[in-house]
């Protein structure tokens, strides 16, 4: 047979299959044909010659901030390849004042995927760090309904960032936070919130999220975090995430302490997504990118099924999509991520600038889109297998 790609002796790893070994990957007319031991039969217009590397569905960041016109934006196409990601959700960037322009401007003119998020405030985070949302007029309940009735396609929730210095204190937070939560739950999507120095207790917080809400920044350190003065993980948590509230990582310039994370793990607490939080003030450190990120759970003793878990399958049906995405189901689009595992010695560091020293990395070694490769990004972007 004849096919546009073949990915050739890679070790694949696809938790939607619960599958792991060595096999090619047959991708034609932007669709997975075959996921086979065999491929003799098969002539391919490009081969990539896939040993020593994992092959893995198309990473999923669930936590980014991808519209170029917000001084926290970075356009989505610069980062896929060298995150090895090919959908994205940007997490609030815009609210209903901009969403129209990201969409007509960035997400409908990308080659990567892009879904979001609708900033509660009108002004999203168009301003940088001013508080979108302590003048309570910038609450928009009524443009986010709107937003997310006229892209239903790819405005697929809320975000608040419920930060005492951005939604402010007292009545006026918790006005904010039920505006949120109301906006969601009325134009039935869920609601994303960023915890990290909460007008109210974690706790309380967590006890107004409804199943399929999710909590972003999960192991940040300092103010408000997900556990207690002792390091307990609050009880809150444990029953929210037992009664479907997602618990999302979110690294960023802010929101990821080794401690936490070693510390949740150990008491058995998992999050749901590992995601990045990438933007313009930690992409050059100290996330980089999402195969970096990904590089410091396996630091902390998750299994390299489960890291990928977190980052396809998780993210996918997160997004309802996992029909089509998180998978290399025969059948489904095409998007697969090629990882370099380098061993060595890294160092890793996180949001306090407390560095661990980790002897795998993971690197992005090539990024397929919808049958196609991706290009900018991975050394072994386009290796090809010699003939003889
Ligand atoms: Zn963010």
């Amino acid at each position: 047979m004849k096919c546009d790609l073949l990915i050739r002796g890679g070790d694949v790893i696809d938790p939607s299959q619960s599958l792991r070994g060595t096999f090619d990957v047959v991708v034609n007319d932007g669709r997975i044909v075959r996921v086979t031991q065999t491929t003799d039969d098969v002539e391919a217009k490009c081969t990539l010659d896939a040993r020593g590397l994992l092959v893995v569905p198309g990473l999923i960041d669930l936590h980014v901030h991808v519209y170029p016109h917000s001084p926290w934006g970075l356009h989505p196409d610069s980062l896929a390849a060298a995150n090895g990601v090919t959908t994205f959700l940007d997490t609030g960037t815009a609210g209903s004042f901009s969403f129209d322009e990201f969409r007509r401007e960035t997400i409908d003119r990308a080659r990567t995927r892009v879904f979001a998020l609708v900033n509660l405030s009108r002004t999203g985070l168009l301003t940088g760090n001013l508080g979108e949302l302590l003048d309570r007029r910038y609450a928009d309940v009524e443009g986010v309904k709107r937003v997310i009735r006229q892209h239903p396609d790819v405005a697929i929730g809320v975000k608040i960032r419920a930060s005492d210095f951005i939604i402010g204190t007292g009545e006026d937070g918790w006005a904010n936070l039920r505006d949120a939560i109301r906006a969601a739950r009325e134009s039935e999507t869920w609601l994303m919130v960023h915890i990290g120095y909460c007008p109210m207790p974690t706790p309380e917080l967590i006890r107004e999220l409804s199943p399929g809400d999710c909590v972003t920044h999960c192991f940040r350190g300092g103010s408000t975090p997900i556990t207690d003065a002792d390091g307990r993980i609050f009880d809150e948590v444990f029953e929210a995430r037992e009664r479907g509230v997602q618990f999302d990582v979110g690294h960023g310039m802010g929101s990821f302490c080794w401690e936490i994370a070693a510390s949740a793990l150990e008491q058995g607490f998992e999050p749901t997504t590992i995601s990045t939080d990438l933007h313009a003030w930690c992409i050059n450190g100290p996330v980089y990118d999402m195969p970096t990120t990904m590089s410091k759970f396996l630091h902390l003793g998750m299994s390299l099924e489960r890291v990928v878990e977190l980052t396809t399958l998780r993210p996918a049906e997160i997004l309802k999509q996992s029909d089509e995405l998180g998978t290399l189901r025969e059948g489904t689009i095409a998007d697969i991520t090629l990882l370099e595992p380098c061993q060595g010695r890294f160092r890793l560091t996180d949001s306090h600038g407390q560095h661990r020293t980790a002897e795998t990395l993971l690197r992005a070694a090539a990024t397929i889109r919808g049958g196609e490769l991706l290009p900018g990004g991975g050394s072994l972007a386009g290796r090809h297998l010699a003939d003889d």
